[in-house]
């Protein structure tokens, strides 16, 4: 997987991603970040790679030949047109399945905005999704398109150590994780539950499956709805096709 960012702010990008596991992965070559800075393709004399936008109305509006001749450079260099994700809030919810999605790609481009957005022009031109983080407005793509590399590179084999540990977690069949519990086995009075420390292998696989489906009901019953329950599991907690 190569990821292709277009940022007018590439030292933000670089400096959440080059560290942790994703950091590790880069730097073992089973991903590649590579940020293309939308500023060294303008053609204004001053640099410039916004203007005011038509109509009136307030803020700058991103350029698009800037933008273009950017995504460019990333397509001749790779030999097609990549798929290219546009961070914004007007795009469809970004969630884990989607992150299982995207992360068959070979390669994806992601285009991130400022100010008020970026002419519609090229956007019309070169994006193949869009794609929000959540309901809420953001000062720039870059922290969208971060949370989507971290996200995404997770689901490529290779970047986790253990995949198991992302085969069973929170969304894995609409389920949220159940609670995870580390050494000492009593701490400010609390135990950690006896059944994890019996050494049953079934007990605690019975109990972990009942502690996500009741954390699924309490946090997220929208989730659940949509979680494969058996039928003596749906009569247990109470879940019907209306949750
Ligand atoms: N005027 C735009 C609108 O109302 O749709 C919002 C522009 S926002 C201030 C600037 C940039 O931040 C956007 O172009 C987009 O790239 C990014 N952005 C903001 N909120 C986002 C979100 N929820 N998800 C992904 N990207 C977001």
């Amino acid at each position: 997987m190569r990821y292709y960012i277009l940022t007018l702010f590439p030292e933000m990008v670089l400096s959440a991603l080059t560290t942790s596991i994703i950091g590790k992965a880069a730097q073992k070559g089973i991903i590649g970040i590579e940020t293309v800075n939308i500023r060294d393709f303008t053609k204004d004399r001053h640099q410039k790679v916004d203007d005011y936008p038509y109509g009136g109305g307030a803020g700058m509006v991103m350029q698009a030949q800037p933008i273009y001749d950017a995504y460019r450079s990333v397509a001749e260099q790779i030999g097609r047109r990549p798929r290219t994700v546009y961070l914004t809030p007007q795009g469809r919810t970004f969630t884990q399945a989607a992150a299982k999605e995207l992360a068959q790609q070979e390669e994806l481009l992601f285009l991130c905005g400022h100010y008020e957005g970026v002419d519609e022009r090229v956007l019309e031109e070169i994006v193949t999704d869009y794609v929000s983080i959540g309901d809420y407005v953001l000062t720039g793509g870059e922290l969208a398109a971060m949370v989507m590399v971290d996200a995404i590179s997770r689901m490529v084999p290779g970047v986790l150590t253990n995949e198991e540990s992302a085969f069973m977690e929170s969304f894995e069949g609409n389920l949220l994780e159940y609670p995870q519990y580390s050494r000492p086995v009593e701490w400010n009075g609390k135990r950690v539950p006896d059944v994890l420390l019996s050494g049953d292998h079934k007990k605690v696989e019975d109990w972990r499956r009942e502690q996500s489906i009741l954390r699924t009901r309490e946090f997220r019953p929208d989730l659940l709805r949509k979680a494969k329950l058996t039928i003596r599991e749906k009569a247990v907690y109470g879940v019907n096709d209306r949750g």
